[in-house]
């Protein structure tokens, strides 16, 4: 019931966070871009919100900073250039035909970012 703020941590400690619960990517600083794949948007480590685990009600998690976006680590790629030009000149009214590109793109280059894709959609399908 009180107002309290959601509690803030020094950025060495968030930094460390976003390692330990994000297993899936190397962060390096805060400054880390990571690309969205739920929501379409460039992210930076130092965004990323952390929730959870106040009241003793679960694990601590990491969560976009994108308001209604519900992506969890295994969404965030590192973004290519590809990906930043993408993000940054799309309008979201294509945003299909967007994701659609991105995904070819990601077949090519047949990298970690792809298998990480396509085992998070094997799991969205699964859920
Ligand atoms: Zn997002």
């Amino acid at each position: 019931m009180s107002s309290s703020p959601p509690s803030r941590l020094p950025d060495p400690d968030k930094l460390d966070m976003l390692r330990r619960l994000d297993q899936f990517r190397e962060w390096h600083s805060l400054d880390d871009k990571r690309f969205c794949l739920v929501c379409g948007k460039i992210i930076v480590g130092g965004q990323i919100q952390i929730n959870g685990g106040t009241r003793g009600n679960g694990p601590l998690r990491l969560s976009c900073p994108t308001e209604r976006c519900n992506s969890i680590p295994m969404d965030w790629v590192l973004p290519t250039d590809e990906l930043v030009a993408l993000a940054t000149t799309t309008t979201s009214e294509d945003h299909n035909g967007a994701s659609s590109k991105i995904a070819d793109r990601d077949e090519e280059q047949g990298g970690l970012a792809s298998r990480l894709r396509k085992f998070a959609l094997h799991l969205k399908l699964a859920s």
